[in-house]
């Protein structure tokens, strides 16, 4: 039965190797919280397998910490991280040089040299898809971008198209599933398994959101499991994530001038919304060390929200944050938010 088991695993490989099917690896960090079953629908319909990193552990952290730049930000190291975890079993790894995606604001200059900071910063590279980006070149920048893409894979227009199509379908579907109320890795798990998964029920007698870079919310190492551990204090969660990009888009965020940065004005708006909602009743921006945008985001974030009286709490996550003091943190903020609303009375 075993040699049965183990010719069959062979078969499995070797089909593989004979139809000779193209592996192109995305690290599961930055841009993967956002745009994941996008690329994955628009490489899979080229007839790519597409290979993914998994989970941030201190493993992965420490192989970034390793090969980045000392001064990087927290995500960034973690994202070398997974990129070391995908080298060995790619033929290309796919990192886009996104710029500018609404003709107004930018990514991260990270986020832009990314490409080349992986390139140059590790060796033995397998070569990278780092096609650029910017919707402010001309209107169908985006589709001009995914067109390289497929030709480098060798596609023709017409299957190109068909994949970019789909591809959208796909991300829309994600966005649907936000706004539901799932979060991003609910969401992309709901897709890629077709496993009907809901929102967790709002049993919870407090309503936090939780807002700030998804890479940095989402990734349960980063983030120290701040969602769950939230949960499990009978917190209900929304995060920025859960916003309509329409809803904020038309969010005004207190400022006179628009923030440089695509993730920092995002954050600074769907806090601005947040905190007008009466169903919220705490805020809590998570932040990551070494961000330098975060620096004047945070600030602006207090200075813009001054006059609402939801109780807000920053928190800035670093390579040695542990368990112990995040839950601290947090149980000293929930229990404030209790008192507040003078919830000890009924408990
Ligand atoms: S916005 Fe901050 S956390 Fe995000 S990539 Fe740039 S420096 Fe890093």
């Amino acid at each position: 039965m075993h040699r049965i088991i183990i010719l069959l695993i062979l078969n499995i490989n070797s089909v593989g190797s004979v139809l000779n099917v193209l592996r192109i690896g995305i690290p599961s960090a930055l841009f993967y919280y956002v745009y994941y079953p996008m690329w994955k629908t628009f490489l899979e319909e080229l007839d790519v397998q597409v290979v993914t990193s998994g989970d941030t552990t201190r493993q992965l952290l420490n192989y970034g910490v390793r090969e980045a730049l000392a001064d990087a930000c927290v995500p960034v190291k973690v994202f070398f991280g997974h990129v070391m975890a995908l080298i060995d079993q790619v033929d290309y790894l796919f990192i886009p040089r996104i710029v500018c995606l609404n003709k107004k604001t930018v990514y991260c200059p990270k986020f832009l040299g990314l490409p080349d900071m992986i390139r140059y910063g590790i060796a033995n590279m397998p070569p990278i898809i780092d096609v650029r980006i910017d919707a402010r070149d001309h209107k169908d920048k985006l589709f001009a971008a995914y067109y390289k893409v497929g030709k480098i894979l060798g596609k023709t227009p017409r299957q190109i198209t068909k994949a970019l199509l789909k591809a959208k379908t796909s991300q829309y579907k994600f966005q649907k599933l936000l706004r539901s109320g799932l979060q991003p890795i609910e969401a992309i798990d709901n897709i890629s398994t077709g496993k009907k998964q809901k929102p967790l029920d709002n049993k919870g007698e407090l309503k936090f959101a939780v807002v700030g870079y998804p890479y940095i919310i989402h990734d349960q190492y980063i983030s120290v499991g701040i969602i769950n551990k939230l949960h499990k204090m009978n917190i209900n969660v929304v995060t920025s994530d859960n916003i309509s990009p329409f809803t904020l888009k038309l969010q005004r965020h207190g400022s006179s001038k628009r923030l440089f940065w695509t993730f920092s004005e995002r954050t600074l708006r769907a806090t601005r919304y947040f905190a007008g909602r009466k169903d919220i009743d705490g805020i809590i921006h998570l932040s990551a060390f070494g961000c330098g945008p975060d620096s004047i985001l945070d600030r602006f974030i207090q200075l813009n929200n001054q006059s609402s009286t939801i109780p807000f709490m920053s928190l800035v996550i670093d390579e040695q944050s542990g368990e112990a003091g995040v839950t601290t943190r947090l149980e000293a903020f929930v229990d404030m938010v209790k008192r507040k609303k003078g919830a000890y009375r009924n408990a």
